[in-house]
């Protein structure tokens, strides 16, 4: 590992202030589970390391005027206790339960998760089947974009050098939306999405159909897409068996996943058409008030 200066930041003006003096030649670290295991591996390491784990005001999970705001900091074992989480979008809570083991869960965060920006992240389908948005600041000011815009390339995001995420928001329109997030990998726990899955939609009682539904996909393609062809699928259409098998088929097929030594691309696409289908019934049943096993 090379060396390189560390300042703890005391707040978010602080952090930015350090972001906008030292450019690309800082690294913001949060709970550092990526961070560090990057660090060890590089060949050209940051001059300086701003802190922000102490950042007490990227900590909080409320809901405001335009929905509910999760804190950058927030860690994967806060985002499973949250009790806000658990009613609103349990979905959240599975998918940050799947992420490492407990060690992992307790230190990463969610803004760090979205920002390593790798295709197999698990916090990216539930928010993005959520439309979420993104909040970032640097000395130019706040920001706010779609978290979809967030995702340019494999561990690359739009962020600047100088930007800082904040929070991530859920619209006041979805709140309450019903949302389910299944992930497949190689062992049970403490393993990397081959596939990860999660399907969001509204149901229109009296026709019994899909309303404003979204499929958000990982792992199978350079960044955390939309099945958006499978989503114009499913909009008005009755909700049925054959209309989720349906859609998990097409979700497949407008995928792009690739082969690599823990899955064949072919064996990934099988793996979007069931977890696609899977996403939908355990949104449908959450709509339903039923329970069903999410996460395997
Ligand atoms: C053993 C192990 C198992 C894992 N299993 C999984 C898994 O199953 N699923 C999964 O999705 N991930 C997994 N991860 C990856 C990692 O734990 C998560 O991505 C974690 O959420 C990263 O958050 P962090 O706070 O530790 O980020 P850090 O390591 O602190 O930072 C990661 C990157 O994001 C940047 N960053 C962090 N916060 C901000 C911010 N607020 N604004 C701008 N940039 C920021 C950092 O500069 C760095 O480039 C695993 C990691 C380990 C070590």
């Amino acid at each position: 590992m090379k060396a390189f200066g560390y300042v703890s930041a005391k707040d978010v003006g602080h952090a930015v202030a350090l972001l906008g003096e030292h450019g690309a030649g800082a690294k913001l670290l949060a709970g550092g589970t990526d961070l560090l295991v990057e660090l060890k591996f590089a060949t050209h390491g940051p001059e300086i390391i701003v802190d922000i784990s102490r950042v007490d005001e990227l900590k909080n999970i409320t809901v405001i005027d335009e929905g509910l705001r999760i804190g950058a900091l927030v860690t994967h074992a806060e985002l499973m206790r949250s009790r806000i989480i658990r009613d609103m979008f349990p979905a959240l809570a599975d998918a940050a339960h799947s992420i490492g083991a407990v060690q992992t869960r307790n230190l990463g965060t969610l803004g760090g998760n979205l920002m390593t920006c790798v295709p197999s992240m698990d916090s990216g389908p539930t928010l993005m089947a959520l439309d979420a948005r993104v909040t970032y600041v640097s000395r130019r000011g706040h920001s706010q974009a779609p978290l979809a815009d967030l995702f340019v390339a494999p561990r690359k995001t739009s962020l600047a050098s100088d930007e800082l995420l904040t929070a991530i928001i859920i619209p006041k329109a979805n709140l309450g939306k019903p949302v389910a997030f299944q992930k497949f990998g190689l062992r049970k726990g403490q393993a990397l999405a081959l596939v990860n899955a999660a399907a969001a939609f509204w149901v229109d009682r009296d026709k019994n159909s899909f309303v404003q539904p979204r499929i958000a996909l990982g792992a199978v393609a350079p960044t955390v897409i939309r099945a958006t062809r499978a989503e114009a699928f499913l909009e008005g259409k009755t909700i049925s068996d054959e209309a989720m098998a349906e859609a998990g088929r097409i979700a497949a097929s407008e995928a792009k996943p690739i082969s690599d030594f823990r899955a064949s691309a072919d064996y990934r696409r099988e793996l979007i058409a069931v977890l696609t289908k899977r996403a939908l019934e355990s949104a449908y049943a959450r709509a339903n008030n039923k329970v069903m096993e999410s996460v395997p």
